[in-house]
């Protein structure tokens, strides 16, 4: 039927003017800045990086500093410094950590590219999408201090993905403790295993004593070929002349 199709569209505006009313659900727009938009989980923008620990998130950085994002980021707009020190990281084991971690977001363009190759799961997509500024360069300039939020924010706005995250880290982190356990116990068993000392030498019996066990060495009998002719204890015999020589 001719004008079928406008009069379905009109259906629906009336059905949802109606709702908007009474039903949340059917609100086709929303009182921002008052009221913010609930945005889908999947949704991204630029990056920041996730601390373990909302009160010290500098001393619980993810980040290790290995600059494999930096090296990725398509239009290179991560500038990495490592630092010259280690610091325990959240698991106590020492670490490199970022000195400067800096991202230029009026460069990024939110390919999510560092947060794919980032094998400490240290770099996530944010959802801030207020960042105007009056200036264009160093406002959007964001260093480590501003990139830092508690891995608390990340579940608020990746609820699915950040448990997914926290699952495969402890599972790391219980295998790692498993293993280190394991070659614990083998490096145990095998000092336990080795003899504690080598038994004592039996004394060797030209080396005993005439009084028996315990005396004194027996002295050396001496040299037949130094003995002189006069018997034991005499001046050793001279030397015959050698030819030629001068006879007294
Ligand atoms: S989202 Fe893409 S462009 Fe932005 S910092 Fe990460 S890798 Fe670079
Ligand atoms: S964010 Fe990840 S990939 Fe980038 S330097 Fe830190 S640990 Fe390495």
């Amino acid at each position: 039927m001719l004008g079928s199709g406008l009069l379905q569209g009109l259906a629906v505006t009336a059905k949802n003017f109606v709702g908007s009313f009474h039903d949340p659900a059917r609100y086709t727009t929303i009182e921002y800045p008052e009221v913010k938009p609930a945005l889908p989980e999947a949704y991204r923008n630029f990056p920041f990086l996730v601390s373990e620990n909302a009160t010290d998130p500098m001393g619980t950085l993810r980040c290790v500093a290995c600059q494999i994002c930096e090296k990725e980021c398509p239009p290179q707009c991560i500038y990495i410094e490592k630092s010259k020190d280690k610091k325990p990281d959240a698991a106590g084991k020492p670490q490199i950590y970022p000195a400067i971690f800096a991202i230029d977001t009026s460069v990024c363009m939110s390919c999510q590219i560092c947060v794919e190759v980032c094998p400490f799961d240290a770099i996530k997509m944010d959802q801030v999408f207020e960042i105007a500024t009056t200036t264009r360069f160093e406002a959007l300039l964001l260093n480590r201090e501003q990139l830092a939020k508690p891995n608390s924010y990340y579940h608020g706005i990746h609820p699915t993905e950040a448990a997914e995250v926290d699952a495969r880290l402890a599972a790391d982190r219980k295998a790692a403790e498993e293993k280190a356990q394991a070659a614990a116990a083998a490096k145990a068993a095998a000092a336990a295993a080795k003899p504690a000392s080598p038994a004592a030498k039996p004394l060797d019996e030209s080396r005993r004593s005439p009084q028996g066990e315990g005396g004194p060495p027996a002295p050396k009998a001496p040299d037949e070929s130094r003995r002189s002719p006069q018997g034991e204890g005499g001046s050793p015999t001279p030397k015959p002349q050698s030819e030629g020589g001068a006879v007294s």
